[in-house]
């Protein structure tokens, strides 16, 4: 194993061990009712309990492809109730960084519309009010452009002003709010029995969760609960403005190469499996390509090699640095010599095991294409680059040829780095550039 990758591999270890959790975010999804207690009946007859259900699956399936994790308190009851405090603990034990509560309005009489989401009112870290507001508006633009009426994020506190948080704040009325918002062990789910002192959030411990009511069951709102394609559009809603507010990647899948450590959505995704699929860059073992790992001079002489069909040289190396005959690059470097590919330095060396420059890899791919008679001298103004004042004398031709044939374009708009060692994968990029533009 390298040894960047131990200390990862430490780094990660001691992270899970510390925070007894892995990394990243953690989402619990509950399903509101379930089990006997079936919420509201909305204007079809169908149960709350039932619609929340499957929203709340929706929005699993929908983060899915985030990097988070992601837990539902139940996915169905049957036969059996789960009180708030059951489904604040679970919430709690997982170390959720966010709980959805998931429903569906109704009114006793009359009608409304609009949907409402209810957050904690506590103030005392950003995660909890400001965030969950922020998240909650979040909820109800993406409801909006559903057409659904925005009825506002809202707080409530209990009106039992003795029964409150550490810091002092009044408890959040609701119970999933208020309970996940709690620090402590709850036993019995009775925020303040009679005589009892309060139990208290230990400060920072609270798990900020938000009840989301989507719409009304039944009025003018039905038309958006009215089908399967209806409540996903809810739950996608819900999970956009997870992923907004949170900040929340897609999850990296894996690419079409038989390395672990390349993703599809790596922009040198293409080359690498270009290389490799042609025999020009191997990876490290059958599943590691290390694409941010340095390439060194012997590597891209023995790279260039290979693209010829590794042809046997006779004779000795004239490089004072290059005489130990069962290196892998011998036969490479002395192949590379003898056609004018690479040259050694001031002191007559190859320095085979340094890290190549973004400038060399160019001279010497300028160098491989000469000998394969393929070289067009190329007019390139570099001044476009900010740093092409720090481009050597000896690479000045290279680089305007490989940046002229599109070999090397900028790391950015405004430089091309020309002293940086090229990784891995950049010299995959440029052999696969290489390839498929100078004919
Ligand atoms: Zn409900």
């Amino acid at each position: 194993m390298k040894k960047k990758y131990i200390i990862s591999f430490l780094f990660v270890l001691a992270m899970i061990l510390f925070s007894g959790k892995v990394f990243g975010f953690t989402v619990v999804i509950d399903p509101g009712h379930g089990g006997t207690e079936s919420g509201a009946v909305a204007q079809g007859g169908e149960l709350e309990k039932d619609l929340n259900l499957k929203i709340a699956r929706y929005l699993r399936d929908y983060l899915s492809d985030y990097d988070v994790t992601v837990y539902m308190t139940h996915d169905g009851l049957s036969g059996r109730d789960l009180e708030i405090f059951d489904r604040a603990i679970f919430a709690r034990e997982k170390k959720a960084d966010l709980v959805l509560s998931i429903h569906l309005n109704s009114l006793d009489s009359g009608t409304a519309n609009g949907a409402e989401v209810w957050v904690t009112a506590n103030t005392s870290l950003d995660k909890y009010n400001k965030n969950m507001t922020a998240f909650g508006n979040k909820v109800l633009s993406n409801l909006g452009r559903l057409g659904i009426a925005n009825r506002g994020v809202k707080t409530s506190l209990r009106s039992d002003t003795t029964d409150v948080y550490s810091d002092g704040t009044r408890a959040d009325y609701y119970g999933i709010i208020c309970y996940c918002m709690r620090g402590c062990k709850i036993d019995d789910g009775d925020i303040s029995p009679a005589g009892a002192v309060p139990a208290k959030v230990e400060a920072g411990e609270g798990v900020p969760a938000a009840i989301i009511e989507h719409c009304f069951l039944k009025g003018s709102d039905y038309k958006f609960i009215d089908s399967d394609a209806d409540l996903k559009k809810l739950a996608e809603a819900d999970g956009k403005a997870v992923v907004d507010q949170f900040g929340l990647k897609k999850k990296k899948q894996k690419g079409n190469t038989p390395f672990n450590d390349i993703y599809i959505d790596d922009w040198y995704h293409d080359a690498v499996k270009y290389t490799y699929d042609n025999g020009i860059i191997s990876g490290y073992n059958s599943t590691t390509f290390a694409p941010e790992d340095n390439l060194t001079r012997a590597m891209l002489v023995t790279i260039l090699h290979r693209m010829e069909g590794q042809p046997y040289v006779s004779g000795v190396s004239k490089f004072p640095d290059v005489q130990d005959t069962t290196k892998y690059y011998y036969v490479a470097v002395k192949w590379a010599t003898k056609h004018g590919i690479v040259h050694g330095n001031d002191a007559g060396n190859f320095e085979p095991d340094r890290a190549i420059t973004r400038e060399e890899l160019a001279v010497i791919l300028k160098q491989y294409t000469e000998y394969k008679g393929k070289y067009k001298k190329q007019t390139v103004n570099l001044s476009k680059f900010k740093d092409a004042n720090q481009i050597l004398p000896f690479a000045k031709t290279g680089m305007e040829w490989a940046v002229g044939v599109r070999v090397i374009e900028g790391t950015n708009e405004n430089t091309i780095k020309p002293q940086a060692t090229a990784t891995r994968a950049e010299v995959a990029a440029m052999l696969y550039k290489y390839c498929t533009r100078v004919k």
